[in-house]
């Protein structure tokens, strides 16, 4: 375990500082605030507005933007996610995509930055106590394996000065806004101070929570999981299983129903012509993801998988499946098969999903093992 091995001399003392005493510095803020009645409406209204900026420029910019270049967007908007990113206090693009861009090709092992294996609190924030290259998840950034940031001169200005900007960008920008209703002070501690600690543990969650509690439906290989509590404390980052799946779906809630704001941003700025080239996974990759998992599930007991009617039903899914992907290719080398015919054997598939996950997931409560995922 790397948390027992953390040494003295390896611990990142102002990093740790901040995220020990910040916090402790908001309740302080909130108590005296109350008990002097300081609190005024304008100025939570911009802790609220600063809330959702940095938090969603972490989401829908560091995250879904650079780190996994889901969709493209206008160049000005980029330039807002870097501002309003900075004010997140989560380190700059380039670093920050770094170690996110680990996370995802190492999950779960001793190279993933934040390991949930390592413990939550390590995946929540103890994992950035350290120096970097003190742990085998924590290496020293390697700009070559951001390159495609590092072009671009305006990330490398917010890399290189980071601390400064950040402090103007979380503290003192939010104080000269209040300063038009006279609560410059009030602008710093509750819409800079308070608003970016929650903002931290919110985005924390993403690492911690994420991975500890909800369903695998996607992918049981490793520990990212769905669940709506936690989309509502990740601006709708919480359907994480399916995340680490298809990370470069510009959707991490693929219902309509389930919470997933940053999605819904994306999409809007798509409709105003700010953002195009939306990535989203071809539906019938996501059923046999979804399927795969049933079957292991139901697989507990195979004798029952030998069953006709279910490997007929199988057969089924799998034929459709199969047809799709041919209708796809041709339509895409030739254009000689018309759309309405993939729509059709988009229908199919699913009518054919239906049928066959029933069967499995009747299976998996045969075999009991309905809720281990
Ligand atoms: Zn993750
Ligand atoms: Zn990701």
């Amino acid at each position: 375990m790397i948390m027992k091995n953390i040494k003295f001399n390896e611990i990142n003392w102002p990093t740790t500082l901040y995220l020990i005493l910040t916090p402790i510095g908001a309740i302080v803020t909130i108590y005296f605030f109350a008990l002097y009645d300081l609190f005024q409406w304008q100025t939570i209204l911009l802790a609220i507005f600063m809330w959702l900026a940095s938090g969603m420029a972490i989401t829908v910019g560091y995250h879904r933007y650079f780190s996994h270049r889901s969709y493209k967007v206008k160049k000005w908007m980029e330039y807002l996610y870097v501002i309003f990113g900075t004010s997140a206090m989560e380190m700059s693009v380039i670093e920050w995509t770094y170690d996110h861009r680990n996370h995802h090709r190492f999950t779960d092992t001793e190279k993933d930055p934040y390991s949930i294996k390592e413990g939550f609190w390590y995946a929540h924030i103890l994992w950035m106590f350290t120096k970097r290259g003190t742990t085998k998840g924590k290496t020293e950034i390697d700009f070559n394996k951001v390159s495609d940031l590092t072009k671009d001169k305006f990330l490398m200005f917010q890399h290189k000065y980071y601390i400064p900007f950040a402090v103007f960008m979380t503290f003192i920008f939010p104080g000269l806004i209040a300063m038009l209703w006279g609560d410059f002070w009030g602008g710093v501690l509750i819409a800079g101070l308070v608003r970016s600690v929650i903002v931290h543990h919110g985005t924390f969650a993403i690492n911690s929570v994420c991975h500890s509690i909800g369903k695998r439906p996607y992918s049981l290989d490793e520990s990212a999981r769905d669940s709506w509590i936690s989309a509502l404390l990740t601006y709708g980052e919480g359907y994480h299983n399916f995340h680490h799946k298809f990370p470069g779906d510009y959707r991490n809630a693929i219902l309509p129903w389930q919470y997933d704001p940053s999605k819904w941003f994306i999409w809007t700025l798509s409709k105003l012509g700010i953002a195009w080239d939306l990535h989203k996974t071809p539906e019938e990759r996501i059923l046999q993801a979804r399927i795969e998992v049933l079957e292991k599930q139901a697989l507990q007991n195979p004798n029952l998988l030998q069953d006709k009617k279910i490997l007929q039903s199988k057969e089924r899914f799998q034929n459709v499946l199969n047809k799709i992907v041919e209708l796809k290719e041709q339509y895409n080398k030739t254009k000689s098969i018309s759309i309405q015919m993939i729509e059709k054997a988009k229908k199919d598939l699913i009518e054919a999903y239906k049928e066959y996950s029933n069967f499995l997931k009747r299976l998996s409560r045969i075999n009991n093992i309905r809720f281990q995922n």
